[in-house]
């Protein structure tokens, strides 16, 4: 077991299952570069992850599941991640929905029996598309321009939708819209083959490149009344999402796939102006051992609240929000940091197209964009030690 990971595995169980993440990983890296290059949706590693039951792990142990907890959950996103960070973050979309789904019971009771049925009979897939060209991040309150009207009894969706991971791979899309006679803001479930919904291929980005994270277009997309899977206000003030926690691991296990790699470099080469590898410079150690920091407290922070969010009852938990963002501030900057650290240990070779680290460098990037928005968080952490 690697010595930064013995802390962290608890159980027999946890590490059996990481062993298969360990496969998965290898599998994944050998493909990572190819799918990055050309930008296409990594079908091959959900194959594998599928014949693997990985899509199933956070479904509920009563409907076929594994039932993860989210400690477990963020080790196997780090793992998938040090692999393929493209492949981890789309799958912790898909594991992640389900896993908040299992916890709040959000759903009727029926249809979230039928889709976990789904997933573990048929691989289906699940994400959610909340995200428009106009909202920008749906965590900072833009009301959706898509809308929703209900014309003989059922629900008629317009609009564009932006950032849409796995869009190619997914069964069934949860579709955020603004119902045109009351203003609420809704969720509505809807499956792919829809008639009217399209996907248009407009991701063309710096990293994250084979999320497939493209554009849908909603042309009277029409479904069913018992579509409609909640509303804003029903829902009330956005309650802590631990599951989002999954941003958090996979880009750590970014930051963990760069470490690696500058280490080996470091032991294995030598440039003919030394008479030893580049590991025995005091400025190389030097910046392994930053490494090393940033990776033990990022990780120590973000498994610990995981524990915690785990061990909590439901008044805890609402408690937990601003803790949560703190993590994913931490992770991603953090991880940032590893990523810089390793390319200066690496060099200008860390720079060359056949170097993984460039591939790290552009995925790592991704993070701070992705929810929560550090600005947001550091407004919340003031407000709480503010006590406002
Ligand atoms: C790899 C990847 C995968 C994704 N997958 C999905 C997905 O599956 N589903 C989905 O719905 N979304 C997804 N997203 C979208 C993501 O959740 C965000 O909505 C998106 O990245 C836009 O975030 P933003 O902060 O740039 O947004 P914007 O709100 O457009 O903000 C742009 C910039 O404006 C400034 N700004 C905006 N508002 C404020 C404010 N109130 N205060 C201060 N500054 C402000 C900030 O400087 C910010 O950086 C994904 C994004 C990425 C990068």
């Amino acid at each position: 077991m690697h010595y930064l990971d013995a802390s962290f595995i608890k159980t027999k169980i946890q590490a059996d299952r990481l062993k298969l993440a360990d496969e998965l990983k290898i599998l994944f890296s050998k493909r990572a570069a190819k799918h990055d290059e050309e930008a296409t949706f990594p079908f091959d590693n959900f194959d594998n992850l599928k014949e693997y039951g990985f899509t199933h792990l956070t479904v509920p142990k009563k409907y076929g599941g594994k039932e993860l907890s989210l400690y477990e959950f963020l080790q196997i996103q780090e793992r998938i991640a040090q692999g393929d960070a493209a492949t981890a973050l789309s799958l912790g979309w898909h594991l992640g929905i389900i896993m908040n789904l299992r916890e709040t019971n959000k759903w009727p009771q029926g249809l979230f029996e039928k889709v976990c049925k789904e997933i573990i009979t048929e691989n289906k897939l699940i994400n959610s598309a909340a995200t428009e060209p106009r909202s920008g991040s749906p965590a900072r309150g833009g009301k959706p321009e898509t809308t929703a009207e209900l014309i003989n009894n059922r629900w008629v969706l317009n609009g564009k939708k932006t950032y849409a991971s796995l869009a190619p791979a997914l069964d069934y899309f949860i579709i955020t819209a603004t119902i045109i006679e009351s203003g609420s803001v809704a969720e509505f479930l809807v499956s792919k083959g829809a008639e009217g919904l399209k996907i248009e291929e407009t991701w063309d980005t710096l990293g994250m490149r084979a999320t497939r994270s493209d554009d849908l277009i909603l042309t009277n997309v029409t479904v069913e009344k018992e579509a409609l899977i909640g509303t804003r206000e029903k829902a009330g003030k956005p309650k802590p999402q631990g599951w989002l926690l999954h941003i958090p691991a996979c880009y750590v296990g970014v930051a963990m796939a760069a470490r690696n790699e500058a280490i080996q470099f470091s032991k294995d080469y030598q440039p003919n102006s030394a008479n030893h590898p580049i590991c025995e410079f005091p400025e190389v150690q030097q910046k392994i051992a930053l490494m090393e920091i940033e990776l033990m407290t990022t990780r120590q922070f973000m498994y610990s609240t995981a524990e915690r969010w785990d061990q909590a009852n439901k008044e805890e938990r609402e408690r937990m929000g601003t803790d949560l963002a703190a993590v994913k501030y931490v992770a991603t900057n953090s991880s940032v940091k590893v990523v810089d650290l390793a390319m200066r240990i690496v060099g200008a070779h860390s720079l060359s197209k056949s170097s993984p680290m460039q591939r790290y460098y552009r995925d790592v990037r991704a993070g701070l964009h992705n929810p929560p928005a550090d600005e947001m968080t550091l407004k919340v952490l003031a407000k709480r030690a503010l006590g406002s």
